[in-house]
């Protein structure tokens, strides 16, 4: 396939000196990262890594993500709401995986208890390739929707800039001009603002939760500065830190976990609730694709259901049972057609190939395997990039890409008063890697051009 800039590819020159200007851009606009020897200062930072070009998406399937990511809201803050559903979805998981077993035994515990607050805000971010294997057309096909850890909002509304100089240095204005404008990080500051005007208290602080170490400190900021913009306060507080000032006791193993439930008990609006983090799990998402799921959960919009399902790649459960040996046997026999999924969220656990292979053959016949879903392995078709890191020699590389839509909505009691699109994040990474994101250094951020 003829890609848009197979020209500027052969002119290995002019690429070199545009990337000089790129990273230059990069830390004009404000697309920061701090640096692995110094995560907890500014003193020195560099730029976050990212493509020297844009890259082509689709645009049917552009509009297609961003069409679909208001149902996908609605179906997240549904699940949310369906404390059956969940229980019956998580049952076999939590028995074998400690994890979602803690987050569990918090959303329990809150529900007996009586929630707190009845203001819910919800960010999350929709996650898709293209894929290529299956017909002719590339298909839109989910990866996996964040309800937690939706990084990348604020340095995406930056990213663009960058591309847009890149282009007219190489000659291209008219693409340049093209790209489109993206400003998740406003989108997102819209929701939390609507969250802290209902929670009704002017002198009301936005806290951001953050880790230890902090490298991705500037893309929260982004967001950070459009809630002072409006004149909310905010403050950042570490998982530690709100344990330290609350009043629980707890052996240090289980700190983080009393934090968690501190903060689930209290009145905060919370981003996301316990509930919302459960709709997250790759286990809501294989339960989704079940016939008749969707159609429970979002009774009364069947158009909705429809534009969700088209999105699903084929998941299956690995519960025991004849139909999990079934696939579990399948993917032994070929498992270069599935990604093995744990439950958890970051990049860098998913088991592909030969790997994936050994894996399901040591658990097949243990409980242990129901702590893993499998899914279809998307291909989509690569692309030739260059993929710009400090420190790293420049080079034509075979990528792949991966479209995010930020969405953001809100609920007071039954009412959802918001429900947005917010905005989108493009990832691309080399090949070779089957796993992983930007914080984990493998992916890079990018712009869509749209084809
Ligand atoms: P995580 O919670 O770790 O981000 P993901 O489900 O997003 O888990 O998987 C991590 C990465 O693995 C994705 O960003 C994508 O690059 C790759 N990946 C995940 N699922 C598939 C799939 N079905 N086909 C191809 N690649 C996949
Ligand atoms: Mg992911």
């Amino acid at each position: 396939m003829a890609g848009p800039w197979d020209a500027v590819l052969r002119d290995e020159a002019a690429l070199r000196q545009a990337a000089v200007v790129a990273v230059d851009a990069a830390l004009l606009e404000g697309v920061l990262m701090r640096t692995d020897a110094e995560p907890n200062a500014s003193e020195v930072v560099s730029y976050a890594p990212f493509t020297l070009l844009p890259s082509a998406v689709p645009r049917a399937l552009f509009e297609q993500a961003y069409a679909v990511q208001r149902d996908f809201n609605l179906l997240v803050d549904a699940i949310s709401r369906d404390k059956e559903f969940l229980e019956r979805t998580l049952a076999s998981t939590i028995k074998v995986d400690d994890f979602t077993a803690r987050l569990f035994k918090i959303h329990q515990q809150v529900l007996e208890e009586g929630l707190a607050q009845s203001v819910f805000l919800g960010i999350n971010r929709s996650d898709y390739m293209f894929d290529c294997g299956a017909g002719s057309l590339p298909a839109l096909k989910q990866i996996e929707i964040n309800t937690i850890a939706a990084s990348f909002g604020g340095l995406a509304s930056r990213t663009a800039a960058v591309h847009g100089r890149v282009l007219r240095v190489l000659g291209k204005p008219e693409e340049a001009a093209r790209l489109l404008p993206n400003d998740p990080a406003r989108g997102l500051a819209m929701g939390i603002a609507k969250a802290w005007e209902l929670y009704g208290s002017p002198s009301a602080v936005v806290m951001f939760l953050v880790e230890e170490a902090q490298r991705n400190i500037f893309d929260q900021r982004c967001v950070e500065n459009e809630l002072w913009d409006r004149n909310i306060r905010v403050i950042r507080r570490r998982f530690r830190d709100v344990y330290e000032q609350g009043s629980l006791d707890g052996s240090r193993r289980l700190y983080n976990w009393e934090a968690r439930l501190l903060l689930e008990r209290s009145r905060a609006v919370k981003c996301p609730d316990i509930a919302t983090q459960l709709a997250g799990t790759k286990k809501v998402q294989q339960e989704l694709s079940c016939p008749g799921t969707l159609e429970k959960l979002l009774p009364g919009h069947a158009e909705a259901v429809k534009r969700i399902r088209a999105t699903f790649a084929g998941l299956y459960s690995l519960d025991v049972g004849e139909e999990g040996d079934q696939i579990a046997a399948t993917a032994i026999a070929s498992p270069e057609r599935f990604v093995l999924k744990p439950q958890r969220e970051g990049g860098g656990n998913n088991l592909y190939g030969e790997e994936l292979r050994q894996v399901l053959e040591r658990i097949k016949d243990s409980p242990e395997r129901t702590s893993y879903i499998l899914m279809d392995k998307i291909e989509p078709q690569p692309a030739v990039n260059y993929l710009l890191r400090a420190r790293s020699p420049l080079k034509a590389s075979k990528c792949i890409s991966e479209l995010g839509i930020f969405g953001v909505y809100v609920r007071q009691g039954t009412e959802l008063v918001l429900n947005e699109a917010a905005g989108h994040l493009l990832r691309t990474k080399a090949v070779e890697h089957a796993d992983g994101g930007v914080a984990a250094g493998v992916a890079v951020l990018d712009t869509p051009y749209l084809v």
